[in-house]
């Protein structure tokens, strides 16, 4: 317990052992995943859950650090062996590949899923699934100087957040290192609170603009036809 002993502080033992007995799938190992590995495994995590089928490219290192020294692996397998150096006592289970329709169970296997794909479809999917199911997920995105976060507890979903979904994000995003940094803390602290018990980002969906350094939220309702069908 050494380790952990400045966050038992603000936590105390109880949270603490909670976190160890607790279950986080990543889903996603790029600029998002690489901070919400590094603070769930530091946090003493019991077992961290790791999708990515991509394979590290040498223009990801820009904002994914913890791929370093690996490109050409698979991103879970290089987050994997990353979480092994940083904290040995945290249980890891890889997916060297992406999320689909037909793999999308194994979130049943997580108490709380950090949502860090890096498109619509993606989300979508675990989005879908995890309001049928209520599983709770923390969703991150984050473009340039700017990001968004919120934490999807039943309903209201990432679909009542908006009208529509473009087929895809396509091609090269900007985006800065520090973006990530800030976009995944604020998740990593989502999903902690989540397991403690205490209060979260449900219902409200907070943006930040690097530029300009405003943080702002929006509180939007149930809308969408999954949640109407699932609360009627
Ligand atoms: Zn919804």
């Amino acid at each position: 317990m050494d380790r952990y002993v400045r966050q038992i502080l603000a936590i105390g033992e109880d949270g603490q052992e909670k976190l160890m007995e607790s279950k986080v799938l990543v889903v996603g190992a790029g600029g998002l995943g690489s901070v919400v590995v590094t603070y769930l495994a530091s946090a003493g995590i019991g077992k961290i859950g790791i999708v990515d089928g991509d394979v590290v490219e040498e223009h990801n290192l820009q904002r994914q650090f913890i791929h370093v020294g690996n490109v050409g692996k698979n991103k879970a397998v290089s987050a994997m062996e990353f979480v092994e150096r940083l904290n040995p006592d945290v249980e890891v289970e890889v997916y060297p590949f992406n999320l689909n329709e037909r793999n999308v169970q194994i979130v049943k296997n997580y108490d709380v899923i950090a949502l860090c794909a890096d498109n619509f479809e993606t989300r979508l999917i675990v989005n879908d699934f995890c309001v049928r199911n209520d599983i709770p997920f923390v969703h991150g995105a984050v473009y340039s100087f700017e990001g968004e976060v919120t934490t999807v507890l039943g309903s209201p979903c990432y679909r009542c957040l908006y009208s529509s979904f473009p087929k895809q994000e396509g091609g090269e995003q900007p985006i800065m290192g520090f973006t990530c940094g800030v976009a995944g803390s604020i998740q990593c602290a989502e999903v902690v609170k989540i397991l403690l018990g205490m209060e979260t980002l449900k219902g409200r969906l907070l943006r930040f603009d690097l530029r300009s350094m405003e943080f702002f939220e929006v509180e939007y309702q149930p809308k969408c036809p999954l949640c109407k069908k699932k609360l009627d």
